[in-house]
């Protein structure tokens, strides 16, 4: 009976769906408001389009009917001036927006819960009552397409938040190579390592999308002139030596058909991934999945080590927040966001801004800022932000001496041999085999009861993000497929918990179309 009045008190699934992926809907929704002229023939509709809401999606207007927000109160009904290019490549290429996607405010969460329209909520039919975490930041998005509201839904990746979603909502997350798509009208988070990202059921209506076919159509080969992160043509080309032809690679061609796609590529486990906290249902998954890559699609598998995983989490919320709190101070109810009328009348502009920033910001951003701001001081910088770059360069380091290929990006480092002894000189690449990709879990649990992670303190939130930033600090190409794990089984009481987890590869930096044609053969 309790359990029937506490249903009944909350809105029915589709309502409750729409209240907490959905920040707004799309046109759609607006069936009343005159078309605007446009000069250039609409795309034939392909396929729906979900927008997370840093994503500006342009001023309002009928076809535009939708803010940007950031989750957070400070944007409430903001509209930008300007389309994020992203959604305007993609319109290009038939998407219909369907609504505007919840996240964690600017991005910073990993479970959709710092939202000022409230968390996201996995609510599968098994959890209707029992709401999982739709992961985070992105969670909007993955719970957009896995409940079939969108085809694809847009995400950025900073540390993790594409793949991360998807991993625990059972749908694809695909974080590009930093700088391949453009991030001109994507609110920025952390410079240095925002992407953004895509989330599909499947990888082929990604791959269809970033292309890499060697022939230029996909949105891999678009420069774009207003995101000075962007690479250049020329970088393209440079960066696309020895990487094309994986762009239309048939897949699922098993190592007894002819030309299998899999065969004879080289796969790394990372050791330092097999951490003490990895769900063990995970860690058999993950070695099922290598016993399949090996023993059907004829891949070699390989154990490698990537000594400075372990610095990374730190290195990263030291570098994240740092940037936050430099591009956050532009939100002080002057230019942006929302002023604070009663303090506006206040003589000293300081006051306005402090009071402005204090009610419009949520708890973890003001967290963050104050981190940030604290790391980046003079008497904390050499000990927190200088350090933290360091570790950065050790992670990438780590992953170019992994690889086979090389990092188009990084002139191969060499130790200075007047400094070491010749017999322990370096070469970029030492150590155990050279591999095409590094295969690991994307998360080191299942999804979460959102009732659990509303308890969680800060830092446990922070330590979902431990497999995802590694790349995220090296700019390299990653994508989460689904991977099926075995039922937990309570005293022999049945199947409970999600069934799914996210397997996670990661190529060298460029090497996307190569990586989107492998997890479209695996998935
Ligand atoms: N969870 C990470 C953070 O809070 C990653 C977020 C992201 O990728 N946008 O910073």
């Amino acid at each position: 009976r309790g359990l029937r009045l506490r249903h009944a008190s909350l809105p029915t699934l589709p309502q409750r769906r729409l209240l907490n992926q959905f920040i707004s809907k799309g046109a759609a929704l607006c069936p009343n408001e005159p078309a605007a002229p446009s000069l250039a023939p609409p795309a034939p509709v392909r396929f729906t389009l979900a927008i997370k809401d840093n994503i500006a999606t342009g001023p309002a207007s009928s076809q535009s009917p939708q803010p940007t927000t950031c989750a957070s109160p400070f944007l409430a009904n903001y509209h930008s001036p300007f389309e994020a290019t992203i959604v305007a490549q993609l319109r290009a290429r038939g998407a219909r927006i369907v609504g505007k996607t919840n996240l964690d405010e600017f991005g910073m969460g990993s479970h959709s819960t710092n939202s000022a329209f409230g968390a996201v909520a996995q609510d599968t039919l098994a959890s209707e009552l029992d709401p999982l975490s739709a992961g985070g930041s992105s969670g909007g998005s993955a719970v957009a397409v896995a409940a079939g509201e969108a085809d694809v839904a847009l995400g950025t990746d900073t540390g993790g938040s594409v793949r991360l979603p998807a991993a625990y909502c059972g749908v694809v997350g695909f974080k590009p190579s930093y700088g391949m798509l453009s991030r001109f009208g994507v609110v920025p988070y952390a410079n240095s390592l925002d992407t953004v990202g895509l989330l599909a059921k499947g990888v082929g209506r990604i791959r269809e999308l970033v292309g890499g076919d060697g022939k230029e159509t996909g949105l891999w080969a678009e420069h774009d002139s207003r995101d000075p992160t962007s690479l250049s043509d020329a970088a393209r080309r440079r960066c696309a030596k020895g990487r094309e032809g994986y762009g239309t690679a048939a897949p699922r061609r098993r190592s007894t058909e002819p030309g299998g796609l899999l065969k004879g590529l080289k796969f790394g486990l990372p050791l330092e991934y097999n951490i003490e906290e990895l769900e063990p249902r995970i860690r058999d998954a993950w070695a099922k999945a290598a016993t399949t890559l090996q023993d059907d699609f004829g891949a070699r598998i390989v154990p490698v080590s990537l000594p400075s995983t372990r610095h990374a989490l730190a290195a990263y919320y030291v570098i994240a927040p740092a940037e936050a709190s430099s591009n956050l101070a532009k939100y002080d109810g002057i230019r942006y966001g929302v002023r604070d009328t009663e303090s506006a009348s206040d003589a000293a502009g300081g006051v306005l801004y402090a009071a402005s920033r204090g009610k419009g910001f949520g708890d973890e951003v003001k967290r963050r800022i104050l981190l940030g701001s604290y790391t980046l001081s003079s008497e904390a910088m050499d000990n927190y932000f200088i350090k933290a770059q360091r570790v950065r360069r050790l992670v990438r380091r780590d992953f170019n001496r992994v690889f086979a290929l090389d990092n188009p990006l990084h002139e191969p480092e060499t130790f200075d041999l007047t400094e070491l002894d010749e017999s322990i000189a370096m070469e970029d690449k030492w150590g155990p085999e050279e591999v095409d990709f590094l295969l690991c879990p994307t998360a080191p649990t299942l999804a979460p009861r959102l009732e659990d992670v509303m308890s969680q303190t800060p830092v446990d939130a922070y330590m979902n993000d431990v497999f995802t930033v590694p790349a995220s600090l090296a700019g390299l190409p990653a994508i989460s497929i689904p991977m099926p794990v075995a039922p937990e089984t309570t005293g022999g009481a049945g199947a409970e918990g999600p069934a799914t987890a996210g397997l996670q590869l990661i190529g060298q930096y460029w090497d996307d179309a190569r990586l989107l044609a492998v997890a479209e053969t695996v998935a």
